[in-house]
């Protein structure tokens, strides 16, 4: 048996539990190092935001704790992922190097580039399906292409080999001696001000809390998913989001969780199929990687993006345009790291279309502020609500904030939650007037037809 430890790079899927990279290298049967590497500098790979930093923080405290509870340790390093990876293979003469799979183009490439390094060295690499259901390559249409509509996507995912069973966390761990950082050198959590109260009221990062949660989930709130969810007073959602983010829990383990319990009828079809929207998002994503600042839909680069008006910007950043519904979504934000998703399609389309400010000014906040922000399931529902998409809302579709209020928040319990001076002279007029910002926008949109 060999002794030259294994290496487990832990990326975004920071659990024990159903983790394939590290069940092979603890079969492996040599010793194992478990690293985690911040790196804010390789080539495309996107700063994490303010929010997402935050949620790091707790995910790694959580996971260093697992791993300890197995008799390891997670070690964490800093700097530009292939340079760390290859030298903690030359400190620690590693034989082997495993991780589960990414699925945005730079990551893509920087594994592909470090896998084959890797190999022509003689060590064993290996990568794992772990953190979707379906690997986007492998659901096609009949004629090979990539999906681009959601509703076939997902049938024909329902008709693949059904996902696999979770792996169980291993037992034990045989730990290796490697230097690691300090968590609280990365000065992920913020000072100066301390933003983080709401969050830290908000959510329990880790993968304890995330199964705590989709067991709640599963047993109290999945009969009223499907009437609830579009509610946001409600909690009757899930929450579980940023855990899947994260990779705190596998997609695998909701999905066969929910076998389990034999979990029938509307709500659990609803979720399921919400699951697979997920999926949907990162098949656009690994077929357009630039998904983040590229219209998916060509012909919106003729949209006539007027120039930015910096100050409705911040007024929509901040609350304050004076639309209750819109006012109300982008606190609960700022003060939680989370929006409802319903509120998340009117603010963006507030955005898009009242205010005519580009989908990627929008994208970039949510990627800064929402805990759950990811490479695919934010551009992919951004460009969605802005109409240049894959399988996206009409354009002509524009959100009325104040409808949208009356159906689903009739009696104003959310919008009271979060604009506590609604009804007072403090509350500012509407910085716009819906319907002739929707005129203006239509006539905009004229653009793009005539481009397409
Ligand atoms: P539930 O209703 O309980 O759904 C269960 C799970 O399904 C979610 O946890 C999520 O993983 C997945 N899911 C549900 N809806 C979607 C969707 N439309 N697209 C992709 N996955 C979905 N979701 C993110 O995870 N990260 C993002 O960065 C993100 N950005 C968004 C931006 C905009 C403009 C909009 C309109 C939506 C965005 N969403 C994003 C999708 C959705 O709003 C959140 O996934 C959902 O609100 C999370 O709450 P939940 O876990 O309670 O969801």
């Amino acid at each position: 048996m060999s002794v030259a430890p294994s290496i487990v790079w832990f990326r975004d899927d920071l659990r024990v539990a159903d983790h394939p990279a590290l069940a092979a290298a603890v079969e492996r049967g040599a010793p194992v190092v478990c690293v985690y590497v911040l790196d804010e500098e390789s080539p495309g790979i996107r700063p994490l935001g303010g929010a997402a930093k935050w949620w790091l923080n707790g995910s790694l405290t959580a996971l260093g704790a697992a791993l300890d509870g197995l008799g390891a340790r997670l070690v964490l390093r800093r700097g530009p992922a292939a340079r760390v990876i290859r030298s903690l293979v030359d400190e620690t003469g590693a034989g082997a190097v495993f991780w589960n799979r990414r699925y945005g183009g730079p990551e893509r490439r920087l594994d592909a580039e470090l896998k084959q390094a890797f190999r022509d060295d003689g060590l064993i690499v290996q990568s794992f399906a772990a953190n979707l259901l379906f690997e986007p390559w492998t659901i096609r249409t009949g004629q090979g292409t990539p999906f681009s509509v959601f509703t076939p996507f997902w049938r024909a995912c329902m008709h693949a080999p059904e996902p696999r069973h979770p792996l169980p966390a291993p037992e034990k761990i045989e730990p290796t001696d490697v230097a690691t950082e300090r968590l609280d050198d990365w000065s992920l959590l913020p000072t100066r001000p301390d933003w983080a109260a709401g969050l830290r009221e908000a959510w329990s990062p880790g993968a304890v809390a995330a199964h705590e949660r989709l067991r709640g989930f599963l047993a109290d709130d999945l009969a009223d998913y499907a009437d609830g969810r579009d509610r946001p007073a409600r909690s009757a959602t899930s929450r579980l989001s940023p855990h899947l983010r994260w990779g705190e829990l596998s997609p695998h383990e909701v999905w066969h969780a929910m076998r389990q319990r034999r979990v029938h009828g509307e709500g659990a079809n609803r979720f399921r199929t919400e699951l697979g929207w997920r999926e949907f998002a990162w098949h656009v994503l690994f077929h357009a990687p630039e998904l983040a600042t590229t219209n998916w839909r060509g012909e919106f680069d003729a949209f006539p993006w007027p120039r930015l008006h910096p100050a409705a910007l911040r007024a929509w950043e901040e609350g304050r345009t004076g639309v209750p519904l819109v006012d109300a979504g982008m606190r609960e934000l700022w003060a939680t790291g989370t929006m409802h998703n319903r509120v998340r399609m009117v603010v963006a389309s507030f955005l898009t279309k009242n205010l005519l400010i580009d989908w990627r000014r929008g994208e970039q906040w949510f990627w800064d502020t929402l805990v759950d922000a990811d490479a695919a399931s934010n551009p992919f529902n951004w460009q969605w609500v802005a109409g240049s998409g894959a399988d996206a809302a009409p354009y002509f579709r524009v959100f009325n904030p104040e409808l949208q209020a009356t159906k689903f928040d009739p009696d104003g319990e959310y919008v009271r939650r979060w604009v506590a001076e609604i009804g007072t002279d403090e509350y500012p007029e509407p910085i716009v007037d819906l319907k002739q910002t929707r005129a203006a926008a239509l006539a905009a949109y004229e653009h793009v037809k005539a481009a397409a």
